[in-house]
């Protein structure tokens, strides 16, 4: 695994242009905020890339069609960590289901359309990169998983 210096934003926006036909095929509406002040991570591109394309797909997912999408990345703990926000205007979570939603294999999805991988996955990658997945959902409002990364010291 290599590892670079990039911009979070543009991960994002490098997936957005994977999925952005998609979306709107299915009218979902992609809202993005990127805040100026966020310097550079160091992270394996392509691990990083999996990661917000996961949290992208389960939104497409929760949300079916019609719906909103926003990405937001904001810089916290007095500069130490960049923080990537990915809300949905989907189904929200069961409270009895998110203690185990990054589990392996868990999912609510029918045979095909989900294997439960994709939150263990990304909670791996971004668990190897220093750095924490949180949730927050409200079952039939929508969701709100935020990627932390540990911004390098000598960017402080
Ligand atoms: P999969 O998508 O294959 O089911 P994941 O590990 O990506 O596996 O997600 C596990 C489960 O967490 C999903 O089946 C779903 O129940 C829940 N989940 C994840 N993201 C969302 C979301 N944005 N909105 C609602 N539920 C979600
Ligand atoms: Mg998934």
């Amino acid at each position: 695994t290599r590892k670079e210096p990039v911009l979070v934003q543009d991960l994002v926006q490098e997936v957005l242009g994977v999925v952005r036909h998609n979306l709107e095929l299915k009218h979902i509406q992609v809202i993005t905020h990127f805040e100026a002040s966020v310097p550079e991570v160091v992270v394996d591109r392509n691990k990083m890339r999996q990661v917000f394309m996961n949290l992208i797909m389960n939104a497409q997912q929760a949300i079916g069609s019609d719906g909103r999408i926003e990405i937001c990345t904001s810089l916290a703990e007095n500069g130490h960590m960049a923080e990537i926000a990915v809300s949905d205007t989907g189904t929200g979570i069961d409270p009895k289901h998110l203690p185990r939603i990054f589990d392996p294999f868990f999912t609510t999805k029918s045979t095909g359309e989900g294997t439960g991988l994709g939150l263990s996955v990304s909670y791996g990658i971004v668990k190897d990169h220093g750095g924490e997945i949180l949730v927050a959902s409200e079952l039939g409002k929508g969701s709100v998983f935020t990627v932390r990364l540990p911004v390098p010291s000598e960017k402080l």
